[in-house]
């Protein structure tokens, strides 16, 4: 079968499932970072060295990849940056050292 049959399959196939309605797939190419091996010591951490300046969002470092849960355990991160710094605390956070590539 061509790719052109394919895909009308796949629009049939579809239409079967959802009935035919105004539903519609959107794509979005590239909207998330590859999330291939290498890329981690590129993130940044929730501390930075610029005195009350924190930064939080799914990109920074954190166990989840670029996530809902990533951006969440990240502010949840940032939140103990700001906290340890407003009670005078040492960090309760290793600091990741910045890679060489990025400064
Ligand atoms: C198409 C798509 C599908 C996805 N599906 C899933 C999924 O199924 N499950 C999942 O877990 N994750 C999914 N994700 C990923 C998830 O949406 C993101 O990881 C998450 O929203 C990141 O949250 P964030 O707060 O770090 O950043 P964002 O949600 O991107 O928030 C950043 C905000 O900052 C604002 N902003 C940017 N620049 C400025 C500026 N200069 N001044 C003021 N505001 C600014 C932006 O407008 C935005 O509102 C998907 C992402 C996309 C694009």
């Amino acid at each position: 079968m061509t790719k052109a049959g394919r895909k009308r399959k796949t629009q049939e196939k579809l239409l079967v499932l959802v009935g035919n309605s105004s539903r519609r797939v959107v794509k979005t190419p590239r909207s998330v970072y590859a999330a291939i091996p290498g890329r981690n010591k590129f993130r940044p951490e929730q501390r930075t060295p610029i005195p009350n300046f924190t930064l939080a969002g799914d990109f920074t470092s954190q166990k989840f990849l670029g996530s809902m849960e990533g951006a969440v355990l990240s502010g949840k991160l940032a939140a103990e940056v700001v906290a340890d710094s407003l009670a005078g605390r040492l960090p309760t956070q290793r600091a990741k050292p910045i890679h060489d590539s990025v400064m």
